[in-house]
């Protein structure tokens, strides 16, 4: 299951409908960010995923806890563990410094402790800033104690609003390059704004007007990842001999199907009665990802004695980067294996010797 999933989500406001309808998924780890004009509902929906505001209709469900579900006193709890919120004005207390500012945030999140306030400005680069009051702050320096303070709870999500929207474009890029790191680091980040370049830094762009999704925009890396993973459901199939249509559907899903019919998957499979066949370059592509994917499960299954779902995980990172020369040395340090932990064939590389049945007939 996702981390995010927003269901058939509707939210009203008089006669105006904020959102309609929207049906979303974010995954652990992504960085999305919600472009579109002023008034499309951006706002709405981030504040539907921070739980700050629940939906007329639908649902949204976050790490398996379904928001809509949850009383209010749940839902604040939920928002204390859970999410980093970071908003366009900076909303600092204007009497209090820097490092107050971040501990009265400690504070509503029952955990005071100075010396980690002051490390986590020094971690936004304002480690010679703490007993500065707000208004001694440029607006850049203002953004990075928010981001600072936001961060104090470890928020599994990171909600951004126009966090750049007050901002010169020297403490814009500052405050992007400190997202990229946080994006780095494994946290989920979701960030509203109108700005094509700021929104074009996210993995993924999610396009509103009116209240409703009208596009994804996913950078070409992403899209290579992505024609990765498909590549590989295809190849499970293959040795299943379900290579079929209705196989692709029900493990690609919606976006497996707009990939097949926009053209992007053409260099790599074709269609044939309701079959799907590789071309030489999408069995090529195929092969040398599930080979790298298999040898890096067993590596880390075997080395690093970690359980299989992990193992998985980890290996999952590791197929899209490994280089021929790097699978090369892991079948080699592995003697070339056959089989992954979970039993599966490991197509052979050119660096494994022969198989015993090629070397008998060879030797008969
Ligand atoms: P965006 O962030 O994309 O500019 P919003 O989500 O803030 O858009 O608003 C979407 C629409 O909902 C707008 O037409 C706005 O006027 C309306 N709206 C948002 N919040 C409220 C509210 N609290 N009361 C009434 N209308 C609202
Ligand atoms: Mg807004």
């Amino acid at each position: 299951m996702s981390f995010v999933t927003l269901e058939k989500v509707t939210k009203q406001y008089g006669p105006v409908r904020a959102l309609d309808g929207v049906s979303l998924t974010i995954e652990r780890g992504e960085w999305v960010s919600i472009m579109g004009p002023s008034g499309s509902g951006k706002t709405t929906l981030l504040n539907l995923l921070g739980g700050l505001d629940t939906p007329d209709e639908g649902r949204v469900v976050i790490d398996g806890h379904d928001l809509t579900q949850l009383s209010s006193a749940a839902l604040t709890e939920f928002r204390r563990e859970y999410i980093g919120l970071i908003f366009q004005q900076f909303h600092l207390i204007p009497y209090l410094t820097a490092v107050e500012n971040v501990m009265l945030a400690q504070y509503y999140h029952s955990m005071i402790d100075e010396a980690e306030a002051i490390e986590a400005l020094q971690r936004v680069g304002l480690g010679d800033r703490l007993d500065h009051l707000p208004s001694e702050l440029s607006g850049g320096e203002q953004q990075r104690v928010c981001i600072a303070r936001a961060l104090i709870n470890q928020p599994h999500l990171i909600l951004a609003d126009e966090p750049t929207g007050n901002l010169d474009a020297e403490n814009e890029r500052l405050v992007m390059d400190l997202f990229a790191q946080l994006h780095r680091e494994g946290h989920t980040i979701v960030i509203v704004t109108h700005d094509v370049q700021i929104g074009r830094r996210a993995d993924r762009q999610i396009q509103l007007e009116h209240g409703r999704i009208v596009g994804f925009a996913l950078t070409p890396e992403r899209v290579e990842e992505t024609i990765d993973e498909m590549m590989e459901q295809l190849w499970v199939l293959k040795e299943t001999d379900q290579l079929t249509l209705e196989s692709f559907r029900r493990v690609c899903g919606r976006l497996g199907e707009s990939y097949l019919s926009s053209g992007r998957l053409n260099r790599l499979v074709t269609l044939r009665d309701h079959h799907l066949v590789f071309t030489p370059e999408g069995e090529a592509r195929a092969r040398a990802l599930i080979r790298r994917h298999r040898l890096a499960e067993l590596l880390f299954s075997k080395t690093f004695s970690m359980p299989n779902h992990q193992a998985e995980a980890e290996a999952c990172a590791f197929e899209h980067t490994l280089s021929p020369e790097a699978t090369t040395r892991i079948c080699t340090f592995l003697d070339h294996p056959r089989f992954c932990p979970h039993g599966k064939v490991i197509p052979p590389g050119p660096c494994c010797p022969p198989q015993e049945e090629a070397l008998e007939r060879a030797t008969s």
